[in-house]
């Protein structure tokens, strides 16, 4: 019997591994190497340079994280730009909100929105929103083109900083970021994992970029199985809006989005940090 296991270094002496039912589809395009899988655990989940993107079983916490906590910030949010996100998760859960008029997403990878829409519905059934603009070029060159001030939003869900995601977590991707803000804009960033060094040291170079861009600059974290550690988290810049004391806890609720991770409740608790990764970030 064959016995197919994908296996991922978490360290360098760390392995994270999942039982494959079967290897669907493989690709090299001019960017990165795309596979996709099937496992009994996991459901369907695909890969980018051997890297995992997102699960079937657990991508709900990962989208859910990176979307409502800063919607239940400001509730008026209106342009949202999502810079990677190519499985279509982060604008699944954007256009739940009626009260969202536009969202521009900046995928560097035309072929990855393909094999999603193809190999993953479960994500990229939303893609076709009215409201969806698909953009394929870089997010960093995106960014440093756009002129007007006119997202409320911008989500970065990007691969780690390395191969066509470093640029992503550079001082000057952030600058522009803040640039095409509105006055009152909100930028969420993946924000690697505290425990493992390698990403841990990703994290801390992130926030300290960013923390001298933003007025206001936090880190929150999130429970993803699949990512290094399972412990993972996002950065919050804002010009203006504090995610605890501006949040609209109550209206939110209000909306009856129905969520498997997120609630109001993590929207203040996700903040609190464990003693370990404070540090980290002081440091
Ligand atoms: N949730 C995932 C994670 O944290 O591992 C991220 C998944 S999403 C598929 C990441 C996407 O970012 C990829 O499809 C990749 O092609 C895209 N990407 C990487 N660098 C980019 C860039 N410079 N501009 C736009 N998209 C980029």
């Amino acid at each position: 019997m064959l016995d197919l296991w994908y296996s991922e270094n978490w360290s360098d002496e760390t392995k994270f591994s999942i039982k494959v039912k079967e290897h669907i589809y493989s690709e090299q395009t001019p960017f990165q190497k795309i596979d996709f899988f099937v496992s009994n655990e996991y459901g369907r989940f695909f890969t980018l340079d051997g890297l995992i993107m997102i699960t079937e079983k657990d991508e709900f916490s990962y989208h859910e994280m990176i979307t409502h906590v800063p919607m239940c910030t400001n509730l008026n949010i209106k342009n949202v730009l999502v810079i990677g996100g190519g499985d279509g998760g982060t604008v699944r859960e954007l256009t739940r909100y009626s009260s969202i008029e536009r969202i521009d997403m900046v995928e560097i990878d035309e072929r990855v929105v393909r094999l999603s829409q193809k190999f993953l519905p479960f994500t990229a059934d939303k893609l076709t929103d009215r409201r969806v603009t698909l953009y394929f070029e870089d997010g960093l060159k995106f960014v440093k083109e756009c002129k007007d001030k006119i997202y409320d939003l911008i989500l970065v869900d990007s691969t780690d900083p390395i191969s066509v995601g470093e640029g992503l977590f550079s001082k000057e991707f952030y600058e522009d970021c803040f640039r095409i803000l509105k006055e009152d804009g909100i930028l969420v960033n993946q924000h690697e994992s505290p425990y493992y060094e390698k990403y841990a040291t990703e994290m801390k170079k992130a926030h300290d970029k960013i923390k001298h861009i933003f007025p206001i600059a936090k880190v929150y974290q999130f429970h993803q199985p699949t990512y290094a550690s399972g412990h993972w988290l996002f950065g919050f810049a804002s010009k203006k809006y504090d995610p605890i004391k501006d949040c609209s806890t109550e209206n939110w609720d209000k909306l009856g989005i129905e969520t498997k991770y997120y609630n109001t409740e993590i929207q203040r608790a996700c903040f609190v940090l464990p003693n370990y990764v404070k540090k980290k970030l002081e440091e």
